[in-house]
């Protein structure tokens, strides 16, 4: 994923710049930068890995020795970021979040003209430098950024640092919000809605899909609104990937959460002892379903924080499962003799989950009925570099069907079927996932019911890795 901040101040920005990026710390573990302009002494950067020490840690120094007015920050899971280029639109810094999926089809466009892109150490180009050269393609930087978001296939969200001030640009289809807030001399505008309330900025409103605006001291501007506008804002973002504490479209994603396990809870017949959310990423929707089922909510898995930061991140898939399971310590008087929900916020590869429910059943528990916060995950995400939807065929419903279906030749329309809730194969799906994982029972959520749980238009909201609707 990803998440970026920026800020325009009359004063100094770095305080908040700083802060307003380290809010997004959760959604990236790799790459984090910050870019700023200051008026006398013009721009500078610095970025560092984020793999195993925090934001805050890395860009101690930068706090107390960067200064300017404008300032963007970048956590990332991929490219460094932001990038600086110097063009006929004079220099500017940008960092995105979303995906690239035609970066070879633009990158040949562009080298017809005889540019060049730096290479990254992996071989690749940078996805950002290719937006910041999209944008190098039109005499006027507003005409650069809206083809930018125009000619990619995927999706781009954009903050670009300029000496006239910051500009903000949404993706078109919304995939990822952009949240404005103000505050007396200052505006800023940030992926989560939260990494602005402790400094101080109110909330003016979101950008609009596509939209485009730019942010000084004392103005915020929309400079271009697509005439007709969709939006298709990822649903996972309330799921799973989105802070608690912030609201895309107004919807608040703790409450949501609590929604969504409420509707769970509603369609349950069972009574075991207690709820249990796995930390921390079910335990808002276990809140929601032990409320709504009137079972109580139960930690017997705590998360150990204060030595494991979510940045801490092998990249050895084998060391990635250890390392989840390290971050668990159990209360084992509160598992022995228990029968019990466990909610997590969906199932991947089911290699988490399998072992959390042996590990309750070698602690004493009697029942682990499973419950995730979505439906099984039917597709790689084509619209964000996000983390939880990997290639088709780790996912554990994919590789199901492959094996109930005795070829991994399967139609769309067979898939389909599998994606049905109501259908025969979709709950011979479900029932293999269950005896493979070993859980008492399992029942996803369905799609309507999560889907109702978010509360707007249903038409708006991507569900493509759950039912394949783009
Ligand atoms: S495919 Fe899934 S993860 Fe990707 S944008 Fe759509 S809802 Fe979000």
């Amino acid at each position: 994923m990803g998440g970026f901040f920026g800020v325009a101040s009359k004063n100094d920005c770095v305080f908040d710049l700083f802060f307003g990026t380290d809010y997004h710390s959760h959604l990236g573990t790799r790459r984090a930068g910050m870019a700023v302009y200051d008026p006398e002494d013009g721009f500078a950067k610095a970025i560092h890995k984020i793999e195993n020490s925090p934001f805050r840690t890395k860009f101690d120094k930068e706090a107390n020795s960067m200064h300017g007015i404008y300032g963007i920050g970048s956590i990332s899971d991929f490219e460094p970021q932001p990038i600086m280029v110097h063009s006929h639109h004079g220099t500017f810094a940008v960092t995105t979040v979303g995906k690239i999926n035609n970066v070879d089809y633009l990158e040949s466009e562009i080298l017809k003209n005889n540019s060049h892109f730096f290479v990254m150490s992996n071989g690749n180009i940078n996805p950002t430098e290719l937006v910041a050269a999209l944008i190098n393609q039109k005499d006027n930087f507003i005409d650069g950024i809206r083809y930018a978001l125009e000619v990619i296939d995927g999706s781009l969200s954009l903050l670009a640092l300029t000496e006239r001030g910051i500009y903000a640009a949404r993706d078109k289809m919304g995939r990822t919000p952009i949240s404005v807030g103000k505050k007396e001399g200052a505006y800023c505008a940030s992926f989560e809605s939260c990494a602005y309330a402790n400094l101080g900025f109110q909330p003016v409103r979101e950008l609009r899909p596509g939209e485009i605006a730019v942010l000084q001291p004392d103005s915020f501007r929309s400079l271009y609104v697509p005439d007709q506008e969709k939006m298709k804002i990822c649903t996972f973002l309330w799921i799973y990937y989105g802070y608690p504490s912030s609201s895309y479209e107004g919807i608040s994603v703790e409450k949501m959460r609590y929604r969504c396990g409420e509707l769970l809870a509603k369609r349950d017949h069972i009574k075991p002892d207690i709820v249990v959310g796995v930390p921390d990423s079910g335990t808002a929707h276990a809140i929601g379903y032990s409320n709504a089922a009137g079972i109580p909510f139960s930690r017997p898995l705590i998360k150990y924080t204060p030595t494991w930061p979510r940045s801490f991140m092998p990249t050895m898939q084998q060391n990635r499962d250890l390392i989840a399971k390290m971050k668990l310590i159990a209360v084992p008087d509160l598992i022995k003799g228990k029968s019990m929900v466990v909610i997590d916020d969906s199932i991947v590869r089911g290699t988490q989950l399998r072992e959390t429910a042996e590990f309750l059943f070698e602690s004493g528990a009697t029942e682990v009925h499973v419950r995730p916060a979505c439906p099984p995950i039917m597709f790689g995400c084509k619209y964000l570099n996000f983390s939880r939807s990997k290639s088709e065929m780790e996912l554990i419903a994919r590789r199901v069907i492959v094996e109930l279906e005795g070829t991994d030749k399967v139609s769309d329309e067979v898939l389909r079927e599998y994606c049905d809730p109501d259908s025969e194969r979709y709950q011979k799906m479900t029932d293999a996932i269950c005896k493979k994982l070993n859980f008492t029972t399992l029942r996803y959520h369905r799609l309507d019911d999560m889907v109702a749980a978010v509360g707007i238009d249903p038409d708006k909201l991507c569900t493509y890795c759950w039912n394949g609707e783009e």
